[in-house]
């Protein structure tokens, strides 16, 4: 009874007590595994929000350092081909601009390469074909031919150093050549010769051999005619102009196959001698 007492007197009072201190306790515990999950589900939010961050910045790092790279390659590639391209087409269009200039310009003979060809045997002193006297000016170069066909240039270097004793006309000139295209000189360049009258005073006389009677001389002549003239005028500083026939000075059909007044075939001929010179003008 006693017992049964303080038991009902004990819960009586006391189990008011220990409910509130169940429930507070209860709840305390509660709040406590609220605060847990709550810091548990923060503690885990952040790391996975950090490693998103972290995995994003280093898919960003990764795409920005590895792609960068792969589009400055590309580009560096496209920069290179372009390149590439722009040298080919402009190695191209050297090529076909040196195609279009393909001949080299030609160069005047110079003093050595004339000095070789030039062989030079002075015919004798004498009133007929050699006077010995200087000429007053150089202002004409003038081209006849032979007119003795197949004959050398060593034969009429005898017929001109023989008038010497002959005394059958006066004549000579300052060069020969022959058809071999060899270049003899009769006499110093600066000495009146007898081809040119009315002008030996003032210009140089060149004979020209031939195979053929028409005059027509051949290409080693030729080439040596365009040297010796072209050299010539270079030295004593004279134009195009200048290079004259023997037709020109007394209208002598001289050299045959250059002769004729301007229309006619000889003219065109003669106009295309003067073309190939090599005068600085
Ligand atoms: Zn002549």
């Amino acid at each position: 009874m006693g017992n049964k007492s303080f038991r009902e007197k004990g819960l009586g009072a006391d189990g008011k007590w220990t409910m509130f201190l169940r429930i507070l306790g209860l709840t305390a515990v509660i709040v406590l595994v609220a605060l847990v999950v709550t810091m548990t589900s923060r503690q885990d939010e952040k790391p996975i929000e950090s490693m998103i961050d972290a995995t994003t910045q280093t898919t960003q790092t990764s795409f920005t350092q590895e792609t960068t790279p792969v589009l400055t390659t590309t580009q560096t590639a496209i920069q290179t081909t372009t390149q590439t391209t722009t040298q080919t087409t402009t190695q191209i269009t050297t090529q076909t601009t040196s195609a279009t200039t393909a001949a080299p310009a030609p160069i005047a003979p110079t003093d050595d390469e004339m000095e070789a060809l030039i062989n030079k045997k002075y015919i004798t002193v004498n009133p007929y074909s050699r006077v010995g006297i200087r000429r007053a000016s150089t202002l004409k170069i003038v081209v006849h031919y032979v007119a003795n066909p197949s004959s050398t240039a060593e034969q009429n270097w005898n017929y001109f150093n023989g008038l010497a004793k002959s005394h059958v006309t006066s004549a000579s000139s300052n060069f020969i050549i022959g058809l071999d295209g060899e270049i003899i000189q009769c006499m110093p360049i600066y000495e009146i010769a007898y081809a040119n009258a009315p002008i030996n005073d003032t210009s140089i006389s060149i004979e020209c051999c031939h195979p053929t009677n028409d005059g027509h001389f051949n290409q080693a002549t030729y080439d040596s005619l365009v040297k010796l003239v072209s050299w010539l005028a270079n030295r004593y500083g004279l134009s195009r102009n200048d290079v004259i026939r023997h037709f020109d000075v007394s209208g002598k059909m001289c050299p045959l196959y250059w002769a004729g007044d301007e229309g006619s075939i000889g003219y065109e001929r003669w106009m295309a001698f003067k073309e190939d010179l090599i005068i600085d003008e």
